[in-house]
C-alpha cells in the first residue's frame, strides 16, 4: 500500500468526491475546509421554517456513473422532474428555450426571428467556421432575430460581457440548437416539447441540495472543517492551516479558486503570478425570499434577457420541492451577474431585485416577505475569453510541476456543473491512484 500523503483542500463536491473515490481505492487522504461545514457551494441554510440553496442549484445528469452514484448516496430522497422554465420579454411570459419556442411573442418578433433562422439554414449554419466567437457563433446558428431579441441582451448580461469577447469553448451542448421544423412549429403553436441536456432534472426530496454533499461527507473519514489553508510550501511540500499547524504531502489536490493561489505560495515566480492575474470570471449576488403566499403556476425559473431589469434568472425553491418552504408559504431566488466590468450597486441591489420582481409581477403588491436571505457569491463562471485556455494551459503545467493537483470548477477553472465535478474528482482521484 502506497504511503503517499494525498491532502484535499476544499471540502465542495469535487473535493468531496476526490476523497471518496480515494478512500474506494483504500488510499487515505485528508480534507482541509475553511468553512464549519462541508458542501460549497452546494450547501443549503435553513432560515425561519425555509431552507434555502445557495442559489438554484439542480441535478442533470449526462453520464449514468454519476447519475447511479448520486442515486445510491441520496436512495429514495432523489426525485426526477421535468423542466417548467420560461422566459420573460416584451412583457410577456414564453417558454424556454427562446430559439424553440416564439410562439406568444409579437408578430413583428416572431417574423423577424423566422425569417432570420430560415435564412441562416439556407446559408448552411450547420457549417460552422472553424473556432468563431459567441457572437459569430449565435449568429450562424439562429440567425439575427433571435440573435438580437435574445441570445445578445441574455448572454451580455449573464457573462458580463458583450459575446464578441467570448469563445465558444465553455458550449458544450448547453445552448440546443433546434431544427427549422422545430422552429416553425413552435412560433405557430405552444410546443411542450422539451429540448436542451437540462430537459430534466433531479432535486432531493426533503432537505435541499446539501443532501448530497452530506451523504458524502457521511462516508468520508478525515475531514477537518474550520481549517483555512493560509500557506502552500512548494519547496518544503507542506500546508499551513489558520491555527498554525503544518501538513506534509506527496500530492495536493486543490479545489481551491485559482486566483486565490498566488496568496498562498510564498515567492511565486513572477511571470506565473501575472498568469493568474490574467484570470476573468463573473460574480453573482443572490437574493432568496420567504413570501407569505403559495406559488402555483409550478414554474421553476424564469430568464430575463433584458438590461432594464437586474437580475438574469429567478426560480422557485418551493416548486422544486415543498418541503423547502412551510406551508402555506413559498421561496424563490434571484441572481444578478456582476464584474469588474459591469459592477454594481451592492448597497441597494436588493431594493433594486424586489422593484423588479414586482414590474415583473413575480410579487404582487400586497405580497408580504417574511424572510431574505442574501449570498454573494465571489466566483461564479470562469470568463471564456481569448487568453482562457492559453493562461489556464501555463498555470495547469506549473501546478502540475509541483505536484498539485487542480480539481473542480473553479480549482480547474471551468464551466462545470455539479455532475461535472463529481466526475472529476474521480478523475483525480484515478490520477493519483495510478502514480502514487
Ligand atoms: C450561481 C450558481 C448556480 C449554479 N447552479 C448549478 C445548478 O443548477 N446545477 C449544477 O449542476 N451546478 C450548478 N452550479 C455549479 C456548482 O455549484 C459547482 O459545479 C460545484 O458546486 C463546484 O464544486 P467545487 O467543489 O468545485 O467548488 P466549491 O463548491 O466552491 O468548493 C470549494 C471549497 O473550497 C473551500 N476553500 C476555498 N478556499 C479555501 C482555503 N484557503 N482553505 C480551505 N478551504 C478552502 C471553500 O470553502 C469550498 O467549500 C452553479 C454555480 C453557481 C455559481
Amino acid at each position: 500500500m502506497s504511503k503517499k500523503k494525498i491532502l484535499i483542500l476544499g471540502a465542495g463536491l469535487a473535493g468531496l468526491s476526490a476523497a471518496w473515490h480515494l478512500q474506494k481505492k483504500g488510499r487515505d487522504c485528508q480534507v482541509f475546509e475553511q468553512e464549519p461545514e462541508a458542501g460549497g457551494l452546494c450547501r443549503s441554510k435553513k432560515v425561519n421554517g425555509f431552507t434555502f440553496d445557495y442559489d438554484g442549484h439542480l441535478l442533470h445528469f449526462r453520464h449514468r456513473y454519476a447519475f447511479n452514484l448520486v442515486n445510491k448516496l441520496l436512495g429514495c430522497n432523489l426525485k426526477p422532474q421535468q423542466r417548467n422554465a420560461w422566459i420573460y420579454a416584451f412583457d410577456t411570459y414564453v417558454r424556454y428555450p427562446f430559439q424553440a419556442k416564439l410562439y406568444g411573442l409579437p408578430p413583428s418578433v416572431i417574423k423577424e426571428c423566422l425569417i432570420d433562422f430560415i435564412h441562416t439554414s439556407r446559408n448552411g449554419h450547420r457549417k460552422k467556421k472553424k473556432n468563431p466567437d459567441f457572437l459569430t457563433w449565435i449568429n450562424q446558428a439562429f440567425g439575427q432575430g433571435i440573435a438580437r431579441h435574445f441570445m445578445i441582451p441574455y448572454n451580455t448580461k449573464f457573462w458580463t460581457l458583450p459575446p464578441q469577447k467570448l469563445t465558444c469553448e465553455w458550449l458544450d451542448g448547453f445552448i440546443p440548437v433546434p431544427s427549422l421544423s422545430e422552429v416553425i412549429e413552435g412560433s405557430v403553436e405552444e410546443n411542450k416539447s422539451q429540448f436542451g441536456y437540462n430537459a430534466r432534472f433531479w432535486y432531493p426530496r426533503q432537505g435541499g441540495i446539501n443532501q448530497l454533499p452530506l451523504a458524502f461527507t457521511r462516508q468520508i473519514k478525515h475531514i477537518h472543517t474550520d481549517c483555512r489553508v493560509r500557506e502552500i510550501d512548494l519547496t518544503k511540500k507542506e500546508i499551513k492551516i489558520n491555527s498554525g499547524a503544518k501538513e506534509k504531502f506527496d500530492y495536493l489536490v486543490s479545489t481551491i479558486p485559482l486566483p486565490e493561489i498566488p496568496q498562498l505560495i510564498e515567492g511565486l515566480p513572477r511571470q506565473v503570478d501575472t498568469l493568474f492575474k490574467e484570470l476573468k470570471w463573473n460574480s453573482i449576488f443572490n437574493l432568496n425570499l420567504g413570501i407569505d403566499k403559495e406559488e402555483n403556476s409550478g414554474r421553476h425559473w424564469i430568464y430575463f434577457p433584458q438590461k432594464e431589469l437586474c437580475f438574469f434568472r429567478a426560480g422557485f425553491f418551493s416548486n422544486f420541492s415543498s418541503c423547502l418552504a412551510p406551508s402555506g408559504r413559498s421561496s424563490l431566488y434571484t441572481e444578478v451577474a456582476y464584474s469588474k466590468a459591469r459592477p454594481i450597486d451592492k448597497d441597494n441591489v436588493v431594493l433594486r431585485i424586489k422593484q423588479d420582481l414586482k414590474k415583473t409581477e413575480i410579487l404582487g403588491k400586497n405580497d408580504t416577505v417574511c424572510v431574505q436571505d442574501t449570498n454573494d457569491i465571489k466566483y461564479g463562471y470562469p470568463i471564456y475569453d481569448k487568453n482562457y485556455s492559453r493562461i489556464r494551459k501555463q498555470i495547469l503545467k506549473f501546478l502540475s510541476k509541483n505536484n498539485i493537483v487542480p480539481c473542480g470548477r473553479y480549482g480547474s477553472w471551468r464551466y462545470l456543473s455539479m455532475e461535472d465535478v463529481i466526475l472529476d474528482g474521480k478523475r483525480v482521484a484515478e490520477l493519483i491512484y495510478n502514480h502514487a
